[in-house]
């Protein structure tokens, strides 16, 4: 099956003239007409645009001029704004939007080549854990328990759409974004890898904001080798972005084949917390074991502020949420309601525009950063982050990387934990740390839970260090041999 290659496989087939890259769409944009129905992973396919890319892509593969991504199929997460293609954040708001422009990210990808078969369905403006707040309905995740296969699970959010298109072979890698884990919690839920890179490596410039200082662009892949492929590919320093990182992109993929051998990694006991299910707790021995028996050297190390890491998260973000979205007014973007004055416009436009979570996170950043609560919420929250941050840098005195699991849980049904708010925000429990202190991480599945749904275990790195990330990544899913398949997947 076309589908089932790695982005690795499929560069060396089409280079062999083995098939061509128009076969490679046409197989893919099949399982999305078969599958999509069912599963809501995009919501918009750009069939014709991409047969037109992979027609160019096996001209240029004729020429013999071949970029890293020519003729590769990839869904892109609908917060990257696409040129003449709606990019709707899965918001009513933004439901008519077609951006004039194409986000950074995007333009590197198509630059090396790569064939864009359609927009993925998320989390509203990216706020979530289930993809359950899209406007545009919830994302079936392709695996099934094993006891229970009636029950629909969730793919995990923000980037729910994306996880879900790569896991059932829709795609053969796509974007997301992650502000406090939504491409690592995703790529545990349904089986991938997903990269969340250090702050500044891959631009913001054309991703719809939720959170300015916390969000960042990045990969999900089947294999390590594949997302390093394609993190190499999205990364840029980039003018546009204050915030991008003047640092040359090193070979990720070189670094896949480093090993582990005299490497310092480290186990932070602050994730050890009360409740994690006993194979969660078991999985991570085994991935320390792993490591342990490829020759690294495992140090216990501290993370004392971790405790206050979801409090510090679930002010910052919705802050920088409630100002970001402020530009949706009716005016400049999308959809507006009509009404007697201009701030009845303006509320009628807001109201009947964000969904629940959404409106949640505004009055929350809104209250946060209102005069009277600004020191003791905002500013308090600003310090905390600042101690997170130490605890990073003072960990990475002492080794190299750190393993974790990457969730609680393994992906729940479409249901659960929807009454309480504060159960959803537990998912980000071991993820918002490293958005916090803007270090690289992964999630690389390392195994299956007692229902056969996988799990997936964190390796977080230095600032700009992804090399040793991908190393010690690569390490665990060699040593993992992570085979088990989605039970919903093209050509199944
Ligand atoms: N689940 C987190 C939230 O709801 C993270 C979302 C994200 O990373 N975009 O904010």
């Amino acid at each position: 099956m076309l589908t089932d290659l790695t982005i690795a496989q499929a560069q060396t087939g089409l280079r062999a003239k083995q098939f061509t890259a128009e076969e490679l769409t046409e197989a893919h944009l099949r399982g999305i007409g078969t599958l999509n129905p069912r599963l809501n992973a995009f919501l918009t396919v750009t069939a014709e645009q991409a047969r037109e890319q992979a027609k160019a892509a096996d001209a240029a593969i004729a020429k013999g001029d071949i970029r890293p991504l020519t003729g590769i199929p990839l869904a892109i997460k609908d917060l990257f704004c696409t040129k003449g293609v709606r990019t709707t954040a899965a918001s009513m708001i933004l439901s008519p939007f077609v951006p004039p422009y194409e986000s950074t990210v995007t333009a590197n990808l198509l630059r090396d080549g790569a064939v864009f078969v359609g927009k993925t369905n998320l989390d509203e403006f990216a706020m979530g854990s289930s993809n359950m707040s899209s406007a545009f309905g919830p994302v079936e995740n392709p695996w099934k328990r094993r006891q229970d296969q009636n029950a629909v699970l969730v793919p995990g959010g923000s980037s729910g759409g994306s996880a879900a298109a790569v896991s059932a072979r829709l795609a053969m890698g796509a974007t997301g974004t992650d502000t406090g884990g939504s491409i690592r919690q995703p790529a545990s839920f349904c089986g991938l890898v997903g990269v969340k890179p250090s702050y500044g490596r891959c631009s913001r410039w054309g991703v719809v904001a939720f959170a300015s200082s916390l969000d960042h662009p990045g990969p999900f892949a089947r294999t390590v080798q594949d997302s390093a492929i394609l993190l190499r590919s999205m990364a840029s320093h980039d003018p546009k972005d204050s915030t991008s990182a003047d640092r040359s992109v090193p070979d990720y993929e070189a670094a896949c084949k480093r090993g582990v051998k005299g490497l310092r990694i480290g186990v932070p006991r602050e994730y050890r917390v009360d409740g994690m299910p006993a194979e969660i707790e078991a999985l991570w021995e085994q991935g320390v074991q792993w490591l342990r028996d490829a020759g690294a050297e495992i140090v216990d190390v501290s993370l004392p502020h971790t405790k206050y890491g979801l409090a510090t998260y679930y002010i910052v973000a919705p802050a920088e949420a409630s100002s970001n979205l402020a530009r949706y007014d009716g005016v400049r973007f999308g959809q507006r309601q009509d009404g007697g004055d201009l701030t009845e416009m303006y509320s009628n436009t807001r109201a009947a525009g964000f969904g629940a979570e959404v409106r949640r996170r505004i009055m929350i950043g809104t209250y946060v950063l209102s005069a009277g609560y600004y020191d003791a919420y905002y500013l308090r929250a600003q310090k905390v982050r600042a101690l997170i941050l130490r605890d990073f840098h003072e960990a990475f005195q002492k080794v190299d990387a750190l393993i974790t699991p990457t969730t609680p849980s393994a992906a729940f049904a479409q249901g659960e934990k929807m009454d309480d708010p504060v159960q959803m925000y537990l998912n980000d429990l071991f993820t918002v740390g490293a958005n916090l202190a803007g270090v690289p991480a992964t999630s690389v599945p390392a195994g299956l839970d007692s229902n056969g749904l996988p799990l997936g275990l964190q390796i977080i790195g230095k600032p700009f260090d992804e090399e040793t990330v991908f190393a010690v990544s690569a390490e665990i899913e060699r040593a993992a041999g992570f085979t088990a398949l989605p039970q919903i997947r093209a050509g199944a």
